[in-house]
């Protein structure tokens, strides 16, 4: 798919929910194939990590999201949009990972500082990976750990790794205003963010109810489709120039509320 030019990047915005305000971009994958169209990347990630393809699709859409944040950094000098990137439990198993992803970085003339690199509990992060990860911080890049509270040792990876960032899984974003659970456990995750110093992203915010909760429970970044879905390059750069926050006062993002 990679050779056949099948695999594109789409960008979700990271939207502060007190000030509208896009914060950052998710680079998300895309395989269109030209028979059965959109793959989910949950159908063909999988697969990739299975084969060792994962490697170089990896490779791939860590360069394609630094040189869109360098466009979008020459673009508006000045504004400062961090990038957050998924990492896979297989890419971290390669010792080589580390030099291939900061010879990226250093290719697209970007600050370090501005990149996030988003690993999973689900996959397990290996024992092995700490010196790449610790390589990888080293060197001023971040990790988040995403989908948090989907896993039993999340704790204790909290004490084992650099991690600076807690996403909290949009399933438990789905249940903020119908389930007392729901709020207890976003609220006790970030409680638990707010003592260990950790910033807090919620994901999957459909609704301008769970956004409202979410403020509430003192979480102030967000994504999801009450804000923007994933964006190809292009339409993430007319968002950005539309001049938020001037389009947020309008209310495109947040017309519930208007
Ligand atoms: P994830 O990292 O948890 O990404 C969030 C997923 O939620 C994305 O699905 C995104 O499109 C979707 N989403 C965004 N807003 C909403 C919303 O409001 N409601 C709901 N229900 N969903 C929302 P996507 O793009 O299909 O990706 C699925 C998973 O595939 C990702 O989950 C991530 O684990 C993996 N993935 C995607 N791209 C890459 C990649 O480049 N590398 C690696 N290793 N994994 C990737
Ligand atoms: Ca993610
Ligand atoms: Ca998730």
């Amino acid at each position: 798919a990679l050779d056949r030019g099948q695999l594109s990047v789409h960008y979700q915005p990271v939207y502060g929910l007190d000030t509208g305000e896009i914060l950052g971009f998710e680079a998300l994958v895309r395989w269109t194939h030209p028979v059965r169209g959109e793959v989910a990347p949950e159908v063909f990630i999988p697969l990739a990590e299975e084969t060792g393809a994962i490697g170089r699709v990896g490779r791939w859409v860590f360069d394609q999201a630094c040189r869109q944040l360098a466009a979008w950094n020459a673009l508006l000098p000045g504004r400062r949009l961090g990038m957050s990137v998924n990492l896979s439990a297989a890419q971290l198993r390669r010792p080589a990972t580390a030099t291939a992803l900061l010879g990226i970085v250093d290719a697209a003339g970007i600050d370090p500082d501005d990149i996030w690199f988003e690993i999973t509990e689900r996959g397990h992060v290996p024992d092995d990976a700490m010196p790449l990860i610790t390589t990888l911080r080293t060197a001023g890049v971040h990790f988040a750990l995403d989908d948090f509270g989907m896993s039993h040792s999340n704790l204790s990876h909290l004490r084992q790794l650099p991690v600076e960032r807690l996403k909290i899984d949009k399933s438990f974003v789905a249940g903020l205003t119908e389930q007392d659970v729901d709020r207890g456990i976003v609220n006790a995750i970030r409680v638990i963010a707010d003592s260990l110093g950790l910033d807090v992203i919620a994901e999957g915010v459909e609704t301008g109810a769970q956004r409202d909760v979410l403020l509430g429970l003192g979480c102030n970044q967000g994504q999801g489709y009450l804000l923007s879905p994933p964006l190809p390059g292009a339409e993430a750069t007319a968002l950005l120039l539309s001049g938020d926050p001037a389009a947020w006062a309008g209310g495109r993002a947040f017309r519930s509320r208007a």
